[in-house]
């Protein structure tokens, strides 16, 4: 048994222009203790992919599809049922730019308790506290302190311990890293680092491929929406299959290798978005058949949609 299995998820906003296809067709499985990297350039349906894993879309519809949870189907269940017993217990979320949403009159630990209130955690609230403190290398001296008293590092370590408050199996960490200085993004990813040891699996969303490797196992492309490429992360540092996959990573900057280059063009439109491939009009690759939409080739590791690799 698969300890994540994603299959054919689709999700969709309804704006007052017509539906947003944010995530289409989105599959992937994790074994037991793995952690998986998403990657993608802004608006790709990365963030929406984590939203839909944790069942708080606001403004949007998962409209198909699977997510099984250790074999337990997780769409299956109702609001109330997976708020009991899925949301926070069994998967959490790191969302984006959580660290300014820390409420500046009350102290970290009232904040805490006021968690573990709403979810009826009232016995062993200090020994879960604690927990969750220590988890993310704080001391107790943290929870008497207010926000302001905290740097940018240390708000995000309060939010990842919040995150991981009630014990969760798998955390979905979106763009942790993104607007702190890059000394404290070391710092973060080093925690990140000692949480998987500990066992938990993680998925880190992020623009930055250059992050993935040493955390996750396995690294999912999203491009328009879909995830079109996805394998181990060794397979996807070494041999990218995708022209996107390989533009992305030619993008990295690095010390020694030569400059780094950027993908011309824009992304789709997801929008009503047209039928073929969603790379079509950047891919260098291009020919007539892409005007039809690339199933998923098998890879290796995984699988890759292009019609390169039929
Ligand atoms: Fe390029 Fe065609 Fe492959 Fe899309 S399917 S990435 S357009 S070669």
């Amino acid at each position: 048994m698969k300890f994540l299995e994603v299959e054919n998820l689709t999700t969709r906003y309804q704006t007052s222009k017509g539906q947003v296809h944010a995530l289409d067709d989105v599959n992937f499985s994790l074994d037991a203790g793995e952690s998986i990297g998403i990657a993608g350039e802004s608006a790709c349906g990365k963030s929406t992919l984590g939203l839909s894993l944790i069942r708080m879309i606001h403004g949007g519809k998962i409209v198909s599809g699977k997510i099984n949870l250790e074999g337990n189907s997780i769409l299956n269940l109702t609001e109330s049922d997976f708020n009991h017993n899925y949301r926070w217990k069994k998967i959490a979320m790191v969302f984006q730019g959580a660290m300014n949403s820390l409420d500046p009159v009350y102290t970290i630990k009232q904040q805490f308790i006021e968690i573990l209130k709403q979810h009826k955690y009232e016995e062993d609230s200090d020994k879960l506290i604690l927990d969750a403190i220590h988890s993310v290398n704080l001391d107790e001296s943290v929870l008497k302190k207010y926000p302001h008293e905290l740097s940018g590092g240390m708000k995000q370590r309060i939010i990842i311990a919040m995150a991981l408050l009630l014990k969760p199996k798998l955390v979905i960490a979106d763009e942790p890293t993104t607007a702190l200085d890059v000394l404290i993004q070391a710092q973060i990813e080093n925690l990140l680092k000692k949480l998987k040891k500990d066992g938990m699996s993680i998925m880190l969303i992020t623009h930055d491929l250059a992050i993935l490797s040493e955390i996750a196992e396995k690294i999912g492309i999203m491009y328009g929406g879909k995830m079109i490429e996805f394998g181990s992360s060794e397979a996807i540092y070494k041999n990218p299959k995708h022209p996107y996959t390989q533009a992305l990573l030619e993008s990295i900057p690095t010390l020694h290798g030569g400059k780094p280059t950027f993908i011309k063009g824009n992304p789709p439109d997801l929008l009503s978005p047209k039928e073929g491939c969603k790379f079509i009009d950047r891919c260098p690759e291009a020919m007539e058949k892409c005007k039809k939409d690339p199933p998923r080739f098998k890879t290796d590791s995984g699988y890759v949609m292009c019609w390169l690799y039929e």
